[in-house]
This record gives structure tokens, sequence and C-alpha cells, in this order.
């Protein structure tokens, strides 16, 4: 009998049949240290009545709703606005809850891509990153590769997401804290002085706000 048959014979489904990457799920194994502090912290917290069940809930669904077109809304109005541009500069948390986009209590510093300067982010120690602006982090800026190599040589870093900035740019690499998250507000791009608000949102890519890539005019470029 093949697995074929055995599959449509039994129902046993089996790995012939059933193609795809069995990967245990990521819950599967012994709990890590970080886990583990995770859920005593967790349980003491609701132990407490500091903070419920739901509440928790309720912020996991928040953030993972939350994409990079948030951020992306912030740097589009600041192209458009220059004194709300001014505003985000001088504080990048006031701003963004001028928009009803709540970062507090965790201050926000937006750094701006000039002709003269390149800015780049980056949590040497784990993965800090602005969340409730761009969502969850990706995975290569999670990676110990990222974390270690944008310090060190962040051209050839740059050149690997397909960035070859001008060598006069200088380059600064902003490290994050739990205390600190950054922004990098990108150049506009050329030919976009009739663009609208939604146009140059679309332009802004969640790579363009960590500073790995510029913001292209997919129209003139
Ligand atoms: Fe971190």
């Amino acid at each position: 009998m093949t697995s074929e048959d055995n599959y449509s014979d039994n129902n046993v489904v089996s790995k012939q049949v059933h193609k795809h990457d069995h990967t245990p799920p990521a819950d599967q194994g012994p709990v890590t240290q970080v886990q583990a502090i995770q859920i005593a912290m967790q349980e003491l917290l609701i132990e407490k009545g500091l903070v419920c069940a739901e509440e928790i809930r309720e912020t996991v669904e928040l953030i993972d709703s939350i994409t990079p077109s948030r951020g992306a809304e912030v740097v589009a109005r600041a192209w458009l606005d220059p004194e709300f541009k001014s505003r985000l500069l001088h504080n990048g948390t006031a701003a963004c809850l001028e928009m009803g986009i709540d970062l507090r209590p965790t201050p926000l510093v937006v750094v701006e891509n000039t002709s003269l300067i390149h800015n780049i982010v980056v949590c040497t120690l784990c993965s800090c990153y602005p969340r409730m602006l761009l969502g969850l982090p990706p995975d290569w800026y999670k990676s110990t590769a990222y974390r270690s190599r944008i310090i060190i040589e962040p051209r050839v870093v740059l050149l690997e997401f397909g960035t070859n900035l001008n060598p006069e740019l200088s380059i600064r690499v902003h490290d994050s804290t739990a205390d600190m998250r950054y922004l990098v507000l990108p150049q506009r791009p050329n030919n976009t002085e009739n663009f609208s608000v939604n146009q140059l949102t679309e332009l802004v890519t969640r790579d363009c706000m960590i500073g790995v890539t510029l913001p292209k005019n997919s129209v003139t470029s």
C-alpha cells in the first residue's frame, strides 16, 4: 500500500502527502530563561492586581495589528508640513501623539537624513524597536550579524541590502535602548512635489525608517 492509499483509505496523514516543513512549533521544547522570566513577571503582575490577563491580551493584539504604514504616515506628514517636521525632530513622542499615536512612556528620537548625513537604527543589546510605530521588528533586525556588523561595517551591510550610499555621506548608527527608540526620517524623493499624502506614504517603507534603504519614487526612478 502506498502512502497515498494510506491517506485516502485510513485518513492517516503521512509526510509524503502532507508536504511542508515539519519544524516543531516554537513552544515545543524547554522554556528558555527569558520565557521563564516573562511568565513569572506576568503571573506576579496579575496576582498583585496591577494588570489583568485581558489587558495583556489587548496589548498583544494591538502590537500585532500595527504595521509600518503607521510610521510612513508620520514621515509623509513631516515631508508636507515643515512645522510638524520641526516638532517631530524636537520631540518625536509629542508629535506622534498629535496624530493619535501614543508611544508613551518610551521617548522617540527622530533622526533626519540630509544631503550630508545618513542615519541607521540598531539595538546592539537585543531588539529594541519602535514597535508602536512600525509593528514587530524583522528577523534580521534581531540577528547577531546585523547587530554587530552594522556598527563595524555599515556601508558593507547596506550594500547587502542593495543600498549603495554616496561615499561622501557621513553615516550615523544609533543604538536603541529600553529607554529610547529611534526613527529615521528619510529624505523626500525627487519629483514628488505634486504627490498627495497618500502617494507619499506609499513611498515610505519599513526599511527606509530603519535606515537600511532609501525611499524611491517608482514613477521616476
Ligand atoms: Fe533592545
